[in-house]
């Protein structure tokens, strides 16, 4: 099978299985999804989503939160990984959001990127799901299906490598949605420590299973 061959297939899958996926984070503008974004890191968007609704009544504009005490924010992230930075993170990206942005999220990369706390990935998250832009955030699941299924050489071996590889092949209308695609597979299917092949509807495509799975099946 081709790489062109195995792209078809696997993005055919999704977009007719789960044509509407979406991030988990919940939120309710562009300020509440880059807050959320920032706290994911190292985090479940589980935890985030239990945080959030507090922090957002406290300190519900970039305009609240540049204003914040670290102490006063700080409990409300505790639970959270890395409270500490991210507390930092949050009150300085708040300040700068006020001082360079005019109090606007900027929507290119180039500008998010030079907030506290945001680095590439979370610049690609905020513009593709909030602009819908051709642009590929590769968190630790993307990273590791797209390399399973063969998506992206065995070479890659940088999240930008990778990023790199999965926007020159995914068609530009596609990649903001194949961004949640894989993550969702990631998380709920082809998990880290045992992918779960025996419920993947992907086997067929998969060069991970042909190689290490279909070869051994039945031998138990
Ligand atoms: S077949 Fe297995 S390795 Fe391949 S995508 Fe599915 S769960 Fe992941």
């Amino acid at each position: 099978m081709t790489k062109k061959q195995r792209y078809e297939h696997v993005l055919n899958f999704f977009q007719e299985h789960i044509p509407d996926a979406e991030t988990e984070l919940i939120y309710d503008n562009p300020f509440q999804l880059l807050v959320a974004v920032i706290l994911s890191a190292q985090c479940t968007d589980k935890r985030v989503n239990l945080t959030t609704p507090a922090l957002f009544r406290k300190y519900p504009t970039p305009q609240k939160m540049a204003a914040a005490d670290f102490d006063d924010l700080f409990p409300l992230i505790r639970s959270i990984s890395y409270p500490n930075n991210k507390t930092k993170h949050l009150i300085g990206m708040a300040n700068m959001l006020l001082e360079k942005f005019n109090g606007q999220v900027p929507m290119t990369v180039d500008e998010l990127v030079q907030l506290p706390g945001v680095g590439r990935k979370t610049a690609n998250v905020i513009t593709s799901v909030i602009d819908e832009q051709p642009n590929m955030a590769v968190d630790t699941h993307v990273f590791r299906v797209s390399k399973r299924i063969g998506l992206v050489s065995a070479g890659a071996s940088t999240p930008l490598a990778v990023e790199k590889e999965l926007i020159r092949h995914i068609p530009e209308h596609m990649v903001h949605r194949a961004h949640h695609w894989l993550i969702l597979h990631g998380r709920y299917v082809c998990v880290a420590r045992n992918p779960k092949c025996h419920e993947c509807p992907l086997t067929q495509w998969c060069k991970y299973y042909e190689t290490f799975v279909a070869p051994y099946a039945g031998q138990d």
